[in-house]
C-alpha cells in the first residue's frame, strides 16, 4: 500500500481515483487556483502533482516543490509541464497518449458529417427560420454529398492518424496518408457484429499528393512546423476545388488568414475545427464564418477516454511506487 498524496489539479475520473484510493493513495481533488498551487502542494506535501491541460506546471513551481516525485499529465501534449526543469529536479513525467485517440478521429468524422450535410449552419438557420423558410431551407441545403467512396487525406499518421483510418476505411472512404516517420501502418476496422476485424495496410506518400488527391483532409501533426502553419495558402492552392478540411490537432496548424480566404473563394467547401490559433479568445471572423463546424477543443472530451486516462494514470502511478 501506498500512502503518498496525490493533487489532481483539474480534476480525475472517478475511476481512476478510485484505484489510486484502493491502492492507498490520497488524492485531492480541490483545485488551487495559479497563484495559490505552490503553497498548495508544499502545505498538502503532495507527492505527485495531475494535471490537464488547464494547469500550467511552470519551472517556478517546479523549483519551489521540492517534495514532488512525479507529475502527471492526462492526455497527450506536455506542453504546459516545463520539462527541462522537471528533468533537472529529478521528477518523473508520465502521460496518457493513446487513451483519447478514439474519441478524436470520432469528433472529426462528426465535423467531416457536418461539413457535408451543411449541418453547422443548418442547425443555426433552422432555429430562427424553420417555421417560416422550411421549403426554401430544404432547398439551400439539399445538395449533401456522402462520405463513402471519397478520399480522406490524413496528414501526420500517428495514434489518431491511424484511429481515423479505422474508422473511415470501415466506412467505405479511401485513406490516403502521409508522415515523414511512418513509411506505412496496419488498421484493423472492427465488425463486432461478425466478431472480427479486417486488417488494412495504408503505406504512406508524400504530402503534396495527399493534399492533391483528397476530397477531405484532417490534420494530426503534433503541431507547428518551425514555427509556421504546415497548411497555408501554398498547400490550399494544391487541393482540390471544394474538399474540407478539418483541424482537431493544435491551433495554428492551418493558417486561419489562409482558411478564411481559401473558404471565400470557393476553393475550400467546409473546415471543421476544434482547435484554434489564439485559444482561449479565437478570432471573431473564424467563429462567425457559417461554412466552419466548431467545437471548443473537446476532442479527447468523452466519458470513455476520461476513464481510460484515470485509470492509466493510476496504473502508471501505481507501478511507479512499487518501484521507487
Ligand atoms: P502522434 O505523435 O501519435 O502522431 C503525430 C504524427 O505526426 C507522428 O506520426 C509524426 O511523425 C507526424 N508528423 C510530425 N510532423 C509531421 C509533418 N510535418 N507532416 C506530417 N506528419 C507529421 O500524436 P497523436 O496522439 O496522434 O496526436 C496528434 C495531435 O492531436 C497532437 O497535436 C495532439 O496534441 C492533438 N490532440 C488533440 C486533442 C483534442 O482535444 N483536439 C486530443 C488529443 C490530441
Amino acid at each position: 500500500m501506498s500512502n503518498k498524496r496525490i493533487l489532481a489539479n483539474d480534476g480525475i475520473d472517478q475511476a481512476g481515483k478510485q484505484l489510486l484510493e484502493q491502492a492507498g493513495f490520497f488524492v485531492e481533488t480541490n483545485k488551487a487556483a495559479e497563484n495559490h498551487l505552490i503553497q498548495t502542494i508544499n502545505d498538502g506535501n503532495f507527492d505527485v502533482l495531475l494535471v490537464r491541460s488547464a494547469t500550467k506546471v511552470t519551472a517556478s513551481v517546479i523549483e519551489s516543490c521540492k517534495g514532488l516525485k512525479v507529475i502527471g499529465r492526462a492526455g497527450v501534449g506536455l506542453d504546459n509541464i516545463d520539462l527541462n526543469s522537471a528533468k533537472a529536479a529529478g521528477i518523473h513525467v508520465i502521460n496518457t497518449p493513446s487513451a483519447s485517440s478514439q474519441s478524436v478521429a470520432e469528433l472529426v468524422l462528426a465535423h467531416l458529417f457536418s461539413g457535408v450535410r451543411f449541418l453547422q449552419e443548418s442547425n443555426f438557420i433552422m432555429r430562427s427560420e424553420g417555421q417560416t423558410q422550411f421549403a426554401s431551407l430544404k432547398k439551400k441545403f439539399g445538395n449533401g454529398t456522402e462520405l463513402r467512396g471519397k478520399t480522406l487525406g490524413i496528414i501526420g499518421f500517428g495514434r489518431i492518424g491511424q484511429a481515423l483510418a479505422r474508422m473511415a476505411s470501415g466506412m467505405g472512404m479511401n485513406v490516403i496518408a502521409t508522415d515523414p516517420f511512418i513509411t506505412d501502418a496496419t488498421v484493423h476496422v472492427e465488425v463486432p457484429l461478425a466478431k472480427t476485424s479486417i486488417p488494412v495496410t495504408i503505406k504512406t506518400i508524400p504530402m503534396e499528393d495527399v493534399l492533391r488527391n483528397s476530397d477531405f483532409i484532417s490534420l494530426h501533426v503534433p503541431g507547428k512546423v518551425n514555427g509556421k502553419a504546415l497548411i497555408g495558402a501554398q498547400e490550399f492552392d494544391i487541393m482540390k476545388s471544394g474538399v474540407g478540411i478539418v483541424n482537431a490537432s493544435r491551433g495554428g496548424v492551418i493558417d486561419e488568414d489562409a482558411l478564411l480566404h481559401a473558404l471565400d473563394k470557393g476553393k475550400l467547401a467546409f473546415a471543421g475545427l476544434d482547435v484554434f490559433e489564439n485559444e482561449p479568445t479565437p478570432r471573431e471572423d473564424v467563429l462567425k464564418y457559417r461554412s466552419i463546424s466548431l467545437s471548443p477543443h473537446i476532442g479527447a472530451a468523452t466519458a470513455e477516454a476520461q476513464e481510460r486516462i484515470g485509470i492509466e494514470l493510476a496504473t502508471l502511478l501505481v507501478d511507479y511506487f512499487n518501484t521507487h
